[in-house]
């Protein structure tokens, strides 16, 4: 088919509409977004003299979501500025406009009948090619355009985003039975490629895969408490990272979400399920109900299973007594299992870790998630069509690590079955018959091609050509160097991918080394080099740890020779005459961007918080941030008659105050990415575009890279900069050593004392930042702020 999605249209701005057409704006989709009129004028509409026929009121409830999309928390737009891209409407003026759109998706209240006279409504303006989409969280597909024409029918389907649209992978495609796969064909990659979803295709059943499931995972978990006496903390203490799923675990979720979705949903299924057992798990607790009744429904109430309360010594989350119905201060839970879970890493151990114990968490785990892998199994075919859909949806979803027959793998599938069939649970013959064959786990792994259980045999799982997996290609031995902190891996086609693998992916002197053996082996072997890596983090700055400890041991020497290290290293890699590609991903701080900044171009992730930091732990950025940020606007303003003091100004204000980038296009605007640098939506994808990104460099041969001169803007600029500073400590808003640390930053920033205009040399710069570094480190206020986000993980402003 040949249709693009250029323009989309969104019915409905609410929590969800409102955010969809954000992230449509973030990926550059220009769209409509349209709500009811409103029935009744607010006072202010009143006082202005406005009218319901008015446009302004007409249109309130879009135009008012536009303006909240830009206070919102977590953001959903990458960059305000892209809100401009959303035209607010209302469905009794502009319905017609969805002619002018590829794409309308319906993200109204959740109630068939209403949905139902509304694709009423639109079908009498659509125009045949044009595809239209629900986000239901649950109705069924095939119900809600009951009584539409066939063809109509034929372009219709579910997009099932979750909240927030932004930050959360999963999308799911519901095909109704009347869906060309034509349209599928074309939403699958739109929903990929372009909003860098990851898509699982579920079938038309209630509440489709992640939220059948979850919701079950849920029900579960709060009969097992009530059954069994457990308190809140004991099931969070057994329902979160113990076991591999997010912070938020049962109740912290169950409050997040709103207990009165979460009811709403249990009855929606209690009511669609015929199976008698299913029907009772779904059937909503006598406490739920009573606490929905009494408004304690979660965060929209600041009060659910937990409530926040203040006193006169701050902050502090009391949890519901679920025996007293009282609020009471949290207990501490400790228990042998938890304390093994806790100490093992990822979350294929810290199961294995748990269930080697025989307390009574390691019961509460077992009972609940034993349920959650039978059901999966049951639903298989019923639900989705494999156990890969199903899997891939709760990591997506529901942020959990392992999806249900990863877990079962985890913990053992034959031992587990056992276990099951002894305590009396009935396991899905399918799963019997697949142990009885023979086979030990659902999924296999041979020379980096995953095989899973489909229809009684191992199914290849198809690799996705955009998809580069490095653990992939390390167990296809294509490690061609590697030290404790970084591995150098053959990307294939002539490019080499350096991945940093230290803890938290900190900068160290086994990095250092391997960037310079990096070089050594591309220049001689390969035609372009790649940084990335596919940790959590690209990478959170040098190693303050080991910095930390030669300040206070006051081995001065030993510091100045890590920052040479630094510098000389990032040098090399900046006059490196091949193509060298920088890919960072989320937190980019410090050293990480440092690392970024000498590379020919940066290919960064939409998810990219990327900032020279450094500040914030009382330093300057000395590995050559801030002679590349002063070097590079000498480079882009050319004109010596243009003054450069009104963008050092940025720069220092950027620095000075630590800022970190929000998405990877405000990067942009912060002046830490240029012009020629791009961003990927799908993380997954960064790796191979940051590979095409090479081998398009290769073919410009672009292989000389002079030193440059800098201009600077000297002791007068330094001035104005001191001058700034001086007057953010008279008004209060930073402290003595902040300014401090602006008058060495302006210092830097400036080039030091010479006149305005003067071109100065990249070392001289380099020089300057070293000094600047050294002297903080010497310095106890600096010693406090490194310590606090060591042991914190936050800056301290003292
Ligand atoms: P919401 O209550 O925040 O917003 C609903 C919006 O629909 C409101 O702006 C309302 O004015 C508008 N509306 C009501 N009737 C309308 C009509 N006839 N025509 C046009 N607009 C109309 O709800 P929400 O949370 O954004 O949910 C919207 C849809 O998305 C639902 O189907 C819901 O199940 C689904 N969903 C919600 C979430 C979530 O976390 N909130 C997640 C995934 C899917």
């Amino acid at each position: 088919m040949e249709r693009q999605i250029r323009r989309a249209a969104v019915i409905g701005s609410g929590v969800m509409g409102a955010s969809i057409a954000a992230h449509l704006a973030n990926v550059g989709i220009p769209c409509l977004l349209l709500d009811i009129v409103p029935s009744q004028l607010t006072e202010e509409e009143k006082r202005k003299g406005l009218t319901l026929d008015s446009n302004e009121v007409r249109n309130r409830l879009a135009v008012n979501a536009i303006k909240k999309l830009k206070k919102n928390k977590p953001a959903p737009l990458y960059d305000e500025d892209l809100a401009s891209l959303i035209t607010p409407g209302n469905i009794e003026d502009d319905l017609e406009r969805i002619k002018e759109v590829d794409w309308v998706v319906e993200v109204i209240v959740e109630n068939l009948s209403i949905k139902k006279q509304l694709f009423e409504r639109v079908e009498k303006v659509w125009e045949k090619g044009i595809i239209v989409s629900s986000n239901t969280s649950g109705i069924s597909i095939n119900a809600m355009v009951d009584g539409r024409s066939t063809e109509f029918k034929q372009h219709f389907l579910g997009t099932h985003f979750f909240n927030p649209p932004r930050y959360m992978k999963l999308l799911e495609i519901i095909p109704g039975d009347e869906t060309l796969t034509e349209i599928v064909a074309v939403m699958r990659p739109f929903c990929e490629n372009k909003l860098g979803k990851g898509v699982v295709i579920a079938k038309d059943t209630p509440n489709f895969i992640a939220n059948r499931i979850g919701a079950y995972s849920m029900h579960v978990t709060l009969n097992e408490m009530l059954a069994k006496g457990y308190t809140i903390e004991e099931i969070d203490a057994c329902t979160g990272p113990a076991i591999g799923r997010p912070k938020s675990a049962t109740f912290r979720t169950l409050d997040i979400v709103g207990l009165d979705t979460f009811v709403h949903i249990a009855n929606n299924m209690y009511e669609k399920v015929s199976d008698e057992a299913e029907k009772k798990v779904f059937k909503v607790p006598e406490i739920l109900q009573q606490m929905v009744d009494k408004g304690w429904i979660g965060e929209k109430a600041e009060q659910g299973f937990y409530k926040k309360v203040k006193n006169e010594k701050g902050k502090k989350i009391l949890s519901l007594n679920v025996q007293t119905m009282e609020y009471e201060p949290q207990k501490k839970i400790a228990g042998a299992s938890l304390e093994a879970a806790k100490m093992a890493k990822g979350a294929k151990q810290k199961l294995r870790a748990l269930f080697s114990s025989e307390d009574r968490y390691a019961e509460l785990a077992w009972n609940t998630l034993k349920e959650v892998l039978l059901y999966s199994a049951e639903k298989v075919g019923e639900i989705a069509d494999s156990i890969v859909e199903i899997d891939e949806a709760m990591k997506w979803g529901f942020n959990w690590e392992l999806g249900p027959f990863e877990t079962w793998d985890a913990i053992g599938l034959e031992k587990s079955v056992h276990r099951m069939e002894k305590e009396g649970s009935s396991v899905p013959q399918w799963v019997k018959d697949w142990i009885e064959a023979g086979n030990t786990s659902f999924y296999k792994r041979k020379e980096g091609t995953t095989y899973f259980v489909s229809n009684d045999a191992y199914k290849q799982l198809e690799p996705n050509p955009k998809v580069i997996s490095l653990r992939t290609l390390k167990e296809q031995n294509k490690v061609i160097k590697a030290n404790s902190g970084a591995s150098l891996i053959d990307l294939e086609d002539g490019i080499a991918c350096l991945e940093f693998h230290s803890p938290n992916n900190a900068i160290g002197a086994d990095i250092l080394m391997m960037i310079e053996e990096s070089i050594k082996e591309v220049r001689s072997n390969y035609d372009g080099l790649v940084i990335a890596n596919q940790g959590r983090n690209f990478c959170v700055g040098a190693n303050l740890m080991m910095l930390l400890m030669e300040a206070q041991d006051e081995e001065w020497d030993e510091v100045e020779h890590i920052i040479r290290l630094f510098q000389n290293t990032m040098y090399h890699l900046k006059r490196f005459e091949k193509p060298v590609i920088a890919a960072p991903h989320r937190m980019t701080l410090g050293g990480g961007v440092e690392v970024c900044l000498p590379a020919d171009r940066v290919v960064a992730s939409a998810e990219t918080y990327y900032g020279l930091v450094e500040a914030g732990v009382g330093l300057i950025p000395a590995g050559g941030g801030c002679k590349e940020l002063i070097s590079r606007l000498s480079l882009t303003v050319t004109n010596p008659e243009v003054d450069l003091q009104p963008y050092v100004n940025k720069i220092f204000e950027t620095l000075g105050m630590a800022k970190v980038s929000t998405s990877a296009l405000d990067a942009k605007k912060l002046g830490y990415l240029r012009e020629q640098d791009t961003v990927v939506v799908h993380q997954d994808h960064l790796l191979f575009e940051a590979k095409q990104a090479a081998l398009r460099l290769v073919q410009e041969d672009n292989a000389t890279k002079p030193e440059e001169d800098i201009r600077v803007v000297g002791s007068e600029g330094k001035a104005l900069m001191q001058l700034g500073a001086y007057q953010m400590k008279l008004a209060g808003y930073i402290s003595d050593h902040d300014q401090l640390i602006a008058n060495k930053l302006a210092h830097v920033l400036a080039g030091g004392d010479v006149p305005a205009g003067t071109r100065v040399s990249e070392q001289y710069m380099l020089d300057l930042e070293r000094e600047a570094f050294l002297s903080l480190c010497g310095e106890p206020k600096t010693r406090q702020r490194m310590q606090y986000m060591l042991s914190k993980g936050k800056p301290l402003r003292n």
